[in-house]
């Protein structure tokens, strides 16, 4: 694992990891119960909003959806382990441009809890005393972040 990574972990209360965005990792049955806490709320949410979703059998187990959702995917990272992320000592003293692109990247915004799909590119240069980063971890902390 990087520095960068380790510096953003700490432990919390309940010594769990807890990250620099408020994400503790949680067990599968702590991410049940999640889920089950955000479906319930949504339907609270979904009657709120004057939708008649329980008449409508597409939407029956919407509320389950959307949470399963949120936390099995658009905000995993909110709920698993930082990646193990290992480096290596540049050993050819390769000093350019090191790039990983077309990630697929699925997270939703902050100001509206909409999700979005897209793509990112990572670039780094690294110093040739330095360390280098295999580029399939950098697709598994980009998984992490989003
Ligand atoms: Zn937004």
């Amino acid at each position: 694992m990087t520095d960068d990574l380790l510096s953003k972990i700490t432990v919390n209360d309940n010594n769990k990891l807890a990250f620099a965005n408020g994400s503790i990792s949680r067990t599968q049955d702590e991410k049940e119960q999640i889920i089950q806490n955000a479906a319930a709320a949504y339907e609270k949410y979904m009657d709120a909003l004057g939708f008649d979703w329980r008449s409508d059998p597409n939407s029956a187990d919407t509320p389950r959806r959307v949470a399963k959702a949120f936390v099995n995917d658009l905000a995993a990272g909110c709920y698993n382990d930082p990646p193990n992320i290992t480096t290596f000592d540049n050993v050819d003293q390769y000093d350019g441009l090191v790039f990983q692109g077309n990630i697929k990247t699925n997270s939703f915004c902050s100001h509206h809890h909409l999700p979005f799909i897209g793509q990112t590119h990572v670039a780094y240069i690294p110093g040739k005393d330095g360390q280098v980063i295999g580029l399939s971890k950098l697709n598994r902390i980009v998984e992490w972040y989003a």
